[in-house]
This record gives C-alpha cells, structure tokens and sequence, in this order.
C-alpha cells in the first residue's frame, strides 16, 4: 500500500491550537490526523482514521477469538425501553443528548447500548438452545459529558467497541467473563500498553463486589488507581476502603497512587438486567429463567489519546508499530524526476511487495520540513533517499522510538521488514 504525501489529504502546523490543553488534541490536530470541531468533537482526518483503524482491526481479532460476533445497532433509542430499568430520566444518567420525533415522541440517542440491546435479545433468545452467544459493536457513543477537556480521550462523540454476553446462569458468565479479560488483555499488550495497564476493581457489577476497569497509566488520566505491581493488584480509588483491602488481602501502605485512563471495562449485570427488561429464556423443564447478562467496553478513540499521551516527544508523535498509520515514511530529497525519486520508487515497489505500508513524501519541500513533519507523524521507520545516499549506495534509516539512525543496504532495510 503506497500514499504518496503530495495527495495526502491532511496539514500540519508548527503552533499548539490555542483552543486545546490536553496533549494528545494539540499534537493531534498539530500533525494533520484529527480536525477539531468543537469541544468533545473532532472528525478523523485519513491519518488519524488509518490509525482508529488498525486499533479496531486489533480488537476485532480478539473478539473474534473470543467467538463474538460483529453487529452494528442504531443510534437512535427508544425512551420506553430505558424507563424499564429507571435510566431515561436526566438525574440518574447526566450525559443524555435526546430529541423529540417529528410525530411526536422522544428519543434518545446512544450514549450506550446496555438496554436496546437486552431490549432487541427478547426476538432472539427464546430457549437455552439459543444461549450462550456474544456479539460486539464499533459504535459511535455520543455523551453529553460537563467537562470535556482531556481532547480525544474525553469527547461528546467518541467510538466505542461495546460487546454483550448472554449466559445462562453465573458458571457459564464466569467463563466467559474471564475470557474476555484475557482478550482485553491482549488487545492492550498489542497496542503497546500492556506493561502500563491493569485489571482494576472498580464500583458496580450486580451479584459481585466489583466490576473491572482497565486502567492505564498515564499523567493525563482523569482516574487514580492503588497498585501493587508485585502482587498485580490494582483498586479504583473510588473503592479504596478498609473492606476492600481486607477482602483483597493488601495494605494500604503496600499500595502507590498513580494517575490512569480507563481504557476499558467489563461488567458482570448477573439477571438484573434480563429481569427488569423481560429478557427470559425457558429451560430444559420449560421454566422461565432470567438471562445472565455482561457489558464489556473498550474506548477505541480514548486509547488513540492516551498512546499519543505516552508515546510523544517534542518534536512530535511516536506510534506503536502495530497501530502505525503506515509502516514506513519514504523521504525524497530531489525533484520529480531526479535519481532519488526513481531509487524511491524501485523501493517502494520492494517494500510493497512484502505487504509494508508506506507514505511517500514526494513534495516539492525543503529537507527540513519533510523531517520536522515526518518527527510529527511518528511512522516508525524513517528512509531517506537523496543525491548523498546514492552516491552512498545506502539508505539514511532512522528509528523514530530510539532516535537512531542508520546507513544501511537496502537488502538489511528489506529485511527489517
Ligand atoms: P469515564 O468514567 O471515563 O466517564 P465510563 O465509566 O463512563 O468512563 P463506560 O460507560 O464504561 O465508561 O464506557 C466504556 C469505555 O468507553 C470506557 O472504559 C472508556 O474507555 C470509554 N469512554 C467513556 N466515556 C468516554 C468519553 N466521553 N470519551 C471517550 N471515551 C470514553
Ligand atoms: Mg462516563
């Protein structure tokens, strides 16, 4: 896959947008990959698209293996279905954007999916032939949120990848429950945050103390988590208390206090959902039997933000090769038709044909503006191509993690790949 940068539908800018405190928005916007329209909402430009992307394709993989199936459900929500568990109203849940129809009768649009979806499984679960199954979305959530101040990891709009399960009773749910912790853990090892994220106790889940937040560590965190990296133990500090501790068998004063994003979370509803929502399933005796219900959240734009958030420097972003818009940034120095285009395209057409994805910067720009862009893109691979390395006969590689660079054959770069 080749882009070639003169096409790039995209701009960088040298100053911080004056209208942005958080990190990742400002060097977000500053290298081209997001727009921002106001605050809370920002449109994906094609590098900040491929990026979302190869975040969903990673976590699709893992749903996948998990046996979960891929739905896409409307934004559009029903007030009676949300009155069922007492959740329409404005003062339990603070983040609604509604409307009226214009026939009359309001709706709500999806700020989550819990309810439509319990609310839609009463069509599909009629028996316990039909149980158990899970299904996931990549959804656009829209939140009315107060404080939208953390750029794309806190939005009015932001997507979402949310997946259900349907169990038919607690044993069955736990299996699944764990599975998708370990998928959940997966999908942070491979987008390069596995070291810095853990599985946290957190508030809520019916028939258990706790749910299980994924929380990350990062400055920019509006969250604080209590860990012990030794014992892997990590408490929300919203749970912090002496129960907690003792039903978790840790001190306090074993315990650091560090700043974190929630990048997920699973959440056990046991029947209370399925009851409140009349979502039953008839067993083997023909008895009417309350579905097991789970909820399990991954914010893919949130985790956008906070890779950025770790991964940067002051010259500009540094991706994890595995969400990389591409994997290698050509950089031609010469003209059009000059030796170092033609070197840059036999190239090209090497790397290609190994399946590498690459941005070409074919513009007519001076050296240093083709290097401060590509440092604000952070592709992983740098190559340069100029009237010096050809009469080199090496390529200029730099490493844009590490900083190093490197004269190399083109067979060694080849093979890097
Ligand atoms: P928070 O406490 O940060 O508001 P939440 O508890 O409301 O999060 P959930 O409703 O469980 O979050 O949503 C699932 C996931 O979606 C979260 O773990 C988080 O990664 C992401 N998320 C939640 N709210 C936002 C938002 N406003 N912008 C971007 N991502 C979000
Ligand atoms: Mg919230």
């Amino acid at each position: 896959m080749l882009m070639l940068q003169s096409k790039l539908f995209t701009k960088t800018r040298r100053e911080d947008p004056k209208d942005e405190q958080a990190k990742n928005a400002k060097l977000l916007i500053r290298a081209g990959f997001i727009n921002k329209e106001m605050a809370g909402a920002y449109d994906l430009l094609p590098l900040g698209l491929r990026v979302v992307e190869k975040i969903k394709s990673i976590v699709r993989e893992e749903m996948e293996k998990l046996g979960s199936q891929e739905i896409l459900m409307t934004s559009i929500q029903r007030k009676d279905v949300w009155e069922k568990t007492g959740r329409w109203s404005d003062e339990v849940v603070d983040v609604w954007f509604k409307s009226a129809l214009q026939v009359g009768g309001e709706v709500g649009f999806g700020w989550s999916h819990e309810e439509p979806i319990g609310d839609m499984m009463r069509n599909y679960i009629l028996s316990f032939r039909d149980l158990p199954f899970s299904v996931y979305q990549f959804q656009t959530k829209l939140r009315n949120e107060v404080r939208a101040k953390s750029g794309i990891m806190r939005g009015r709009e932001f997507m979402m990848k949310d997946m259900y399960s349907f169990s038919l009773g607690k044993e069955d749910h736990d299996r699944f429950y764990a599975a998708a912790i370990e998928a959940y853990n997966k999908v942070f090892a491979r987008v390069g945050i596995g070291a810095d994220t853990f599985v946290t106790f957190a508030a809520g889940g019916a028939f258990t103390k706790f749910s299980h937040e994924f929380q990350t560590i990062t400055e920019a965190g509006e969250d604080a988590i209590y860990l012990n990296r030794e014992k892997n133990i990590a408490i929300n500090e919203e749970v912090l208390n002496d129960e907690t501790l003792a039903s978790l068998g840790v001190k306090r004063e074993d315990l650091e206090k560090v700043s974190t994003a929630e990048v997920g979370n699973v959440f056990n509803f046991g029947t209370e959902k399925g009851e409140a929502l009349g979502l039953f399933f008839k067993d083997q005796s023909g008895e009417s039997i309350p579905v097991w219900m789970g909820s399990y959240g991954i914010g893919i734009t949130r985790l956008m933000g906070v890779l950025v958030e770790k991964f940067s420097d002051e010259k500009g972003i540094i991706w994890p090769k595995s969400v990389a818009p591409f994997d290698a940034h050509i950089i031609v120095i010469g003209g059009m038709d000059s030796e170092a285009m033609i070197a840059a395209n036999k190239l090209t057409e090497t790397l290609e044909a190994r399946g590498v994805e690459i941005l070409l910067d074919d513009r007519e720009a001076s050296a240093g503006e083709k290097f401060s862009d590509a440092d604000l893109f952070g592709i992983p691979t740098r190559i340069v191509i100029s009237p010096k390395t050809l009469e080199e006969g090496k390529l200029e590689v730099k490493d844009r993690a590490t900083g190093e660079v490197k004269k190399i054959s083109e067979e060694e770069l080849v093979s890097l790949f």
